[in-house]
């Protein structure tokens, strides 16, 4: 991590938590330290917090709603950030995402790939991308079938504009750790699939835990876990009038 400028702020305090938390997570687990990357996940959160946490050395941050995380983006284009989409992405969004985004975690068909695929500036190079897969089979949830999976992927390596990087899920929050673990161990299962059908594409990205469940993705291989509540607190939608008030 590199040398972070000291504020006394509660932002500050929460990054440098957070990262404790998941470098003892990992440890326990018997990983690398560098083995799992915080994404830092600010959705609702003002760019002034942001900028905060960027100072205390956090890079990757994750947006969910579009034109709000634009804003944001603006506001901080003075800073060297690595924007994540994370959110359900529309295709009527897909242009802004393709042109504003490193990555985008939520894909789910292959229509709003192949859109991403050609919005994507050559300038830019290829957009990373994992595919979201609904691992807790829950009728309501996002997310890819485990049977539709391979087609997905299939349809995926042969855009050229688009990197594939890994797979993403959001389980059902659960309290037991045990079960937490559940379905992350399923993710991994799936994505050591695929490193073994495609070892040319060195799929690397394992994407999950949120704050209340990171450590039991930790223990089950996540490389990159996203924290929203964790580092920038509770999230208040009322007081967005802008932005859906979906449950995420
Ligand atoms: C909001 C959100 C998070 C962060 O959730 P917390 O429980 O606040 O850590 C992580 N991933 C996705 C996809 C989200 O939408």
């Amino acid at each position: 991590m590199p040398e972070a400028k000291k504020l006394d702020t509660t932002i500050t305090d929460s990054i440098v938590a957070a990262r404790r938390q998941l470098e003892c997570a990992l440890q326990r687990a018997g990983r690398n330290h560098d083995d799992a990357r915080l994404l830092a996940v600010s959705k609702t959160k003002p760019a002034a917090l942001i900028r905060e946490a960027f100072q205390a050395g956090q890079r990757h941050f994750g947006e969910n709603y579009v034109q709000e995380a634009l804003d944001k983006q603006h506001a901080l284009a003075d800073l060297d950030i690595v924007w994540h989409f994370i959110g359900p992405l529309q295709s009527n969004k897909t242009r802004s995402v393709a042109e504003h985004f490193s990555w985008v975690h939520t894909i789910e068909r292959a229509k709003i790939a192949t859109r991403l695929n050609d919005q994507r500036p050559q300038t830019l190079g290829p957009l990373n991308v994992c595919l979201q897969v609904n691992i807790s089979a829950e009728p309501t949830k996002s997310g890819v079938s485990p049977e539709a999976l391979d087609a997905l992927v299939e349809h995926v390596v042969a855009l050229p504009n688009l990197r594939l990087r890994g797979l993403m899920a959001i389980p059902t929050p659960m309290e037991d750790h045990d079960e937490q673990r559940k379905p992350f161990r399923a993710l991994r299962e799936l994505l050591e699939q695929l490193q073994a059908r495609y070892p040319t594409l060195k799929l690397d990205t394992l994407s999950m835990g949120m704050s209340n469940d990171f450590e039991a993705a930790i223990e089950e291989g996540a490389t990159l876990i996203r924290l929203g509540t964790a580092i920038f607190g509770a999230r208040d939608y009322s007081q967005q009038p802008n932005t859906p008030a979906q449950k995420d």
